[in-house]
């Protein structure tokens, strides 16, 4: 196994480039989605938010967590983006750490899609990290027009993300995005190509 952490700050185009890398013949572990089943109603990290943020987080009659109400919270409140990490993190630490450890005797190149790769221990665990770049103005210009996101929101993910600067000076490989999905695409095969070679490099 050899793992690569993906990383970038939101709208970056973190989970396109892990499709294409999949696509390639990469492993993929989406910590985002990881981290929405930990919050599914019944799972104890739910109780935790639940307990922690109040009952006003909660969808009737589902019961769900409304994500978007606690992004708008936690993304306005340093304090309380720090009590909802503190809570989901582990859950999502050990979901990552199951699913590697059911690859762990392959021969698989495993990405690992998430925004803290850098700012956490996970990196410890990458054999390579790439980091993925992009303009604000490209960045805002997508969220708004694929996730329905407001100016203020996105300003808010961002100001609480790490500078991309930092992010970049621990990429072993890093990605720009700023031309079309083709680019992109071009980008993969040049991240895939190098990626067998220092899988293989390692060997
Ligand atoms: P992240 O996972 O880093 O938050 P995404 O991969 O979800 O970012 O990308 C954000 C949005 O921008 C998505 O809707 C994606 O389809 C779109 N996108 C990403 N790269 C490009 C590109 N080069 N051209 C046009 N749209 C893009």
């Amino acid at each position: 196994m050899f793992v690569v952490g993906l990383t970038g700050g939101i709208g970056t185009g973190k989970s396109t480039f892990a499709a294409l890398l999949l696509e390639r013949g990469a492993q993929v572990i989406d910590a985002d989605a990881l981290g929405r089943d930990a919050l599914r109603p019944g799972a104890p990290a739910w109780h935790s938010v639940v307990d922690q943020f109040g009952q006003e987080i909660l969808v009737h009659p589902s019961m769900e967590i409304d994500r978007k109400r606690l992004a708008d919270i936690v993304f306005n409140n340093r304090e309380a983006l720090k009590a909802l990490n503190a809570i989901v993190h582990p859950m999502i630490f050990k979901a990552i750490a199951d699913e590697l450890d059911r690859m762990r005797s392959t021969d698989e190149v495993v990405v690992l899609d998430a925004a803290l790769i850098v700012e956490t221990a996970l990196a410890d665990i990458c054999d390579a990290v790439i980091v993925m770049d992009s303009t604000d103005e490209a960045r805002i210009r997508r969220l708004k027009r694929d996730r329905e996101m407001s100016f203020a929101n996105i300003r808010a993910v961002m100001t609480s993300q790490l500078d991309p600067q930092v992010l970049l000076r621990r990429a072993d490989i890093a990605v720009s995005n700023d031309g079309t999905p083709e680019d992109l695409a071009q980008e993969a095969d040049r991240v895939w190509a190098r990626l067998i070679e220092m899988k293989d490099a390692r060997a």
